[in-house]
């Protein structure tokens, strides 16, 4: 097909999208992918880490076969400005690059100014919502707490990165707290209403825990101490020993800050055939930082699936065929209830001609019976598939 694509962020969409372009097009696509950081670290199995099952090195693989296996032309550098109309990206590093067609996978930026107090004081009340040294600090702060102390752990109101994830987060810290400081207790103040996932399995894994982790609904953080870590709400106050702020969020800045339409000020509005920001041609926006289709979850195994989407919809673009009209993309998002036993929510996503988007397909997807050993198994497999996947 020929042609230059330039994919801004390497995590579960960018990462995908920058291979399947090389395979689909038999190396015809020159691919540059521009990502910050040196290696790619997982946010899928980070819990673990955090809950001590799993180490910083276990959710970390490197870039080194996107180059030398698949020849895609990968800079570690900072995508600092998008200009749609001369088609070019301004970097930090490696000044002004053109495209014939950019893919932006940024994943999510954090609303820190949501809550009063945050900003600036990550190193002390760590988010863990991007892997990486956030997520080491988070574990380091468990370690160090007190028998007895109190791990507090803030969901902000949907959508957000993950449904299930912070309903994983408590269960794997309060596994590690039950061995390790059995006095302690684990409280999850959601700002939504109920659980986002998995609701009646994650409310019995929470009994499962007996009293250590206390779930509250309609819970936002309005204002924060950081040095005291004392959490304002609306009717309450809380005093954590460690405080877990999973903050609003939104789509990644080079996303929101370049003038592409946005829903809510917030998530970037695409066509779904070709994932192109509405109106904007040859800007095209996949992963976390879109804005989802009816019950479509921010996971990374559909950051993923949109890779492959826009992969062959840039592949005919470039080749001046239209993209397929009917894309079908699923997902399936395992989480840990305690370092073995596991829980699963799945679903398929047709695109609806009429609609103009996806649809859950009818009786297509489904979760666990209950939480079991043999999707622990499977989970741990999904995680090192997808990887390879995206990145061997
Ligand atoms: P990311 O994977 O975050 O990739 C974005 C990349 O872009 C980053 O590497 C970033 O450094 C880079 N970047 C951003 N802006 C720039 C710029 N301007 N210049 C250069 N680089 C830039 N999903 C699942 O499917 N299953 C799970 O079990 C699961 N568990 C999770 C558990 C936790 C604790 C969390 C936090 C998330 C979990 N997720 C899970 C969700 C998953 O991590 C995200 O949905 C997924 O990472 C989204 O992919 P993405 O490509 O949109 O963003």
């Amino acid at each position: 097909a020929g042609g230059h694509v330039v994919v801004v962020g390497g995590g579960y969409g960018g990462a995908t999208v920058s291979k399947y372009l090389r395979m689909w097009s038999n190396g015809s696509v020159n691919v540059t992918l521009i990502e910050r950081n040196t290696d790619f670290i997982s946010c899928p199995i980070s819990n673990l880490v955090i809950g001590g099952v799993k180490e910083m090195k276990d959710i970390t693989v490197s870039y080194d076969n996107l180059k030398s296996k698949w020849g895609v032309r990968v800079l570690t550098d900072e995508v600092v400005g998008l200009d749609p109309a001369k088609r070019t990206v301004t970097t930090a590093k490696n000044g002004v690059i053109t495209y014939d067609r950019v893919v932006l996978s940024p994943g999510i930026d954090f609303m820190f100014g949501a809550i009063e107090g945050l900003a600036g004081n990550e190193a002390l009340i760590p988010h863990a919502w991007k892997a990486g040294p956030q997520t080491a600090l988070l574990r380091q702060q468990l370690q160090d707490m007190k028998d007895g102390g109190v791990f507090a752990i803030q969901i902000p109101k949907a959508p957000y990165r993950c449904p299930p994830g912070p309903y994983e987060r408590a269960c794997v810290v309060a596994n590690y707290l039950r061995q390790a400081k059995p006095k302690s207790k684990v409280l999850v103040l959601d700002a939504n209403g109920e659980i986002q996932s998995k609701k009646p399995l994650f409310t019995k894994a929470f009994e499962s825990y007996k009293g250590m982790i206390e779930y509250r609904p309609n819970s936002e953080i309005r204002s924060v101490d950081a040095k005291s870590r004392t959490a304002e709400l609306e009717f309450d106050k809380v005093q954590a020993d460690v405080l877990n702020i999973i903050p609003p969020m939104r789509a990644g800045d080079i996303a929101t800050r370049s003038g592409l339409p946005l829903v809510n000020d917030r998530w970037v509005d695409i066509d779904w055939l070709t994932y192109e920001a509405k109106g904007v041609p040859g800007v095209h926006v996949i992963g976390d930082a879109l804005f989802p289709a009816p019950t479509m979850p921010k996971s990374g195994h559909m950051a993923n699936q949109h890779g492959k989407v826009v992969a062959a919809a840039i592949i005919n673009l470039l080749a001046g065929e239209p993209p397929n009209p009917n894309p079908v993309v699923m997902n399936t998002c395992y989480s840990f209830v305690d370092a073995k036993n596991v829980i699963h929510v799945a679903s398929v996503h047709q695109y609806d001609a009429e609609k103009k988007q996806p649809m859950p397909v009818a009786g297509a997807g489904g979760v666990s019976v209950a939480a079991n050993e043999i999707e622990g198994k499977y989970a741990l497999a999904w995680a090192q598939n997808i990887w390879a996947d995206m990145l061997a």
